[in-house]
């Protein structure tokens, strides 16, 4: 737990998130600053900065955070038509909030390569 992470903070329910899916280990909301018609980010409620932090003993939230995702997108309706899921990992990759969290997003094509 870190007591200034914006994400923790919505994780415990400090700041207002809707859920539309949280267990023990994890929580997902929608983005605040959509970029897709579904915009939706999968975070772990432990506090962990980046993926370069994680360590073997994540190796299954990581697979809980991708089985959560695709529950999320059969319940939502767009698991057919596809989906992304990104991550952004530090600078150069487009991390600003340093808290791990997992991209959900879809409801319209994707462009390749990636901005
Ligand atoms: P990243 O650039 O990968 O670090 O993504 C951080 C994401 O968090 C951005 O897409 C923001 O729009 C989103 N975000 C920031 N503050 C909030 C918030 N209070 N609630 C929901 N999403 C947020
Ligand atoms: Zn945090």
């Amino acid at each position: 737990m870190s007591t200034d992470c914006l994400f923790c903070k919505i994780a415990r329910g400090e700041i207002p998130a809707p859920f539309l899916y949280e267990d023990e280990q994890v929580v997902a909301f929608r983005d605040i600053e959509p970029q897709a018609p579904q915009h939706i980010l999968i975070i772990p409620r432990q506090h962990i900065r980046t993926t370069l932090d994680l360590s073997s003993v994540d190796n299954a939230l990581v697979g809980h955070i991708y089985q959560v995702a695709s529950q999320l997108a059969r319940q939502l309706g767009f698991a057919e038509d596809g989906f992304r899921i990104v991550n952004n990992c530090n600078e150069s990759g487009g991390q600003v909030v340093w808290h791990l969290h997992f991209h959900l997003l879809a409801g319209r094509q994707m462009g390749w390569p990636p901005g």
